[in-house]
């Protein structure tokens, strides 16, 4: 039977759904590593390294009592930051229940989290739901405006379809004050793209990491196919083994703007630090975390193939057209 139009969207919402599902059920199965077990890991660098990206993404963007929306917030690992920056209010959501369930028992208190710490300051809300599918205006109508967004490595996945990349920052925006902000981490497209055209075949990587490309890219061009769906297969030693998506950082700030965003800015990981490093808040930041060493040099302590791991990704911050209100 030839394919209709009905057929072909039929499929393609099929194979939507079914990535998205293969994606929470990855995370859903990473069940929470002890200290140790942590410590040890071959990207446990690289992982302080992004937890110092973040924090300092977090100190520069909020503001005491802020209200924010943690996108794909995952096991909750960026609580204690939002903490530190003394936030009014939390919503998080992530499509795994898994790690909506761990975030719940750290929001609650870690039973296995060694110290026991005090409670977090601020209310919060946690959620399972598919962020780049539900109309999230509707689900958190009355927790909404949000000061704050943030969608941090994870914003890729809503890059499958069209459809999604464009839900993703319409629930964005509708849920942002005017003049809020959406930070977030998420691959350097440019640096992937750049990395597959210099390999012989349709894989790439080193000691932590590989991309495979699936076959129909073969041609490495990209110039005649959708900037939507550009699939791969990422993995990273000891934290992800999952399909993921090119977000052609032009196209999204393109496609941010028609949501009423605007570009503060954009950086690869690299260029992060180079640029951060040079504040001494931010240095001694990077020492009590222990990514770099004493925080001279660049990668004391971070492998070179870890070093090469950060380059694949970037920050951007995006301003919410409009002015807050004045009360
Ligand atoms: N933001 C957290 C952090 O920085 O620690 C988690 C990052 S983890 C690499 C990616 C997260 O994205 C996972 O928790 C995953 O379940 C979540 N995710 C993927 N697709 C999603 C979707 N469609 N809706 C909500 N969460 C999603």
């Amino acid at each position: 039977r030839p394919h209709t139009q009905g057929d072909a969207q039929f499929l393609e919402d099929e194979s939507t759904k079914i990535f998205a599902r293969k994606v929470a059920d990855h995370y859903s199965a990473r069940s929470n590593q002890t200290l140790e077990e942590r410590e040890a890991s071959p990207i446990i660098h690289l992982k302080k390294l992004n937890n110092w990206i973040k924090s300092v993404l977090i100190q520069l963007y909020t503001r005491r009592g802020d209200a924010v929306l943690d996108l794909a917030c995952g096991k909750g690992g960026d609580l204690i930051k939002w903490d530190k920056a003394k936030i009014g209010y939390y919503v998080g959501i992530d499509i795994a229940e898994g790690s909506i369930k761990d975030c719940r028992t750290r929001y609650n208190g870690d039973a296995d989290h060694h110290q026991r710490r005090k409670k977090f300051s601020f209310p919060a809300r946690l959620l399972c739901g598919d962020c780049y599918e539900i109309r999230l205006d509707k689900v958190l109508a009355d927790d909404a405006p949000f000061d704050i967004c943030s969608c941090q490595f994870a914003l890729h996945y809503s890059w499958s379809t069209e459809a999604r990349a464009r839900r993703a920052l319409a629930n964005v925006s509708a849920l942002l004050r005017p003049g809020g902000i959406f930070i977030g981490t998420m691959p350097d497209a440019n640096v992937i793209i750049k990395k597959l055209r210099q390999a012989e075949g349709l894989v790439f990587g080193n000691s932590v990491y590989w991309i495979r490309f699936d076959e129909e890219f073969a041609d490495k061009k990209f110039k005649s196919s959708s900037p939507f769906g550009i699939k791969y297969t990422f993995h990273l030693e000891d934290a992800v083994d999952c399909p993921e998506w090119i977000v052609p950082f032009q196209v999204f700030q393109k496609l941010a703007e028609e949501y009423d965003f605007e570009l503060v800015f954009a950086k690869n990981s690299h260029e992060f630090v180079h640029e951060y490093m040079k504040k001494p808040e931010f240095v001694e930041l990077m020492r009590r975390l222990g990514a770099l060493g004493d925080g001279n040099q660049d990668q004391s302590t971070l492998s070179a193939d870890e070093w090469e791991a950060a380059y694949l990704y970037m920050s951007f911050v995006l301003r919410k057209r409009g002015q807050p209100d004045k009360t």
